[in-house]
């Protein structure tokens, strides 16, 4: 099963991945951690996508598609992935539908007030990416990864000039991709308004029922 994830920032979407990932066992892809870890080599390159995700912007298409064609080419990828974070806009839409089939893009939806609240608090593990929040998904231990026991951190693009930069992009260039997605039939609106902690169950059930066919539409899930 081949799946998408498109979203506003802040919509909670790498949470949902990672929690879905573990109930359908396929691999989690987010084009934001492989350029992450491209973006700590000390090479030209790395500077430059550095440079672009501090600031809030988009990494240009030709290196962010090299990355994730070389993420998709590994073997835990045949049984199928969630892609998180790509595409970001037509471009990437069109060049996607080149390498591979998609089966259903999820386009995740929350309230404005729940995504400006999870634009801020958030958390992440440096080593295995886990995602905290501080309305209610906080580690055990203030600033430890539960997981891998690594120190958590605040994404440098999550300052609140970067997150106003990603907002204005996701308008401009992602969001035309619901449209898209839209019109070829793809596209499945999934609305989470409460903290995964208190429907993380709901969420995987009504997903697995939607996938699986006994349900056709998601809506929200509360
Ligand atoms: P994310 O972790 O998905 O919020 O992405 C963090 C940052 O990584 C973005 O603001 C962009 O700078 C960069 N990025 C992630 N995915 C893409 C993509 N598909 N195209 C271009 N840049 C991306």
């Amino acid at each position: 099963m081949n799946l998408v994830f498109l979203g506003s920032p802040g919509v909670g979407k790498g949470t949902y991945a990672q929690v879905l990932r573990d109930a359908l066992k396929i691999p989690h892809i987010s084009t934001g951690d492989l350029l992450r870890e491209e973006a700590k080599k000390e090479t030209p390159e790395g500077k430059k996508i550095k440079e672009a995700m501090e600031k809030g912007l988009l990494v240009d298409d030709k290196t962010t598609l090299a990355v994730l064609e070389k993420r998709l080419s590994e073997p835990d990828c045949k049984r199928g992935f969630i892609l998180d974070g790509f595409p970001r806009n037509k471009v990437q839409a069109a060049e996607l539908e080149r390498i591979i089939d998609i089966d259903h893009v999820l386009n995740f939806l929350a309230n404005d007030e729940v995504i400006i609240e999870r634009l801020s608090g958030r958390m992440v593990c440096d080593k295995c990416k886990t995602i905290y929040h501080t309305s209610g998904n906080m580690p055990k231990v203030n600033g430890i990864c539960d997981k891998c026991h690594a120190t958590l951190a605040q994404r440098a693009d999550d300052s609140p000039q970067a997150v106003a930069k990603r907002l204005y992009v996701y308008k401009k260039e992602t969001a035309p991709l619901i449209e898209y997605y839209q019109n070829k039939g793809l596209l499945t609106p999934i609305t989470i308004n409460r903290p995964i902690s208190e429907i993380r169950e709901k969420v995987i059930t009504t997903v697995k029922a939607f996938l699986t066919g006994k349900i056709h539409e998601i809506g929200e899930i509360k």
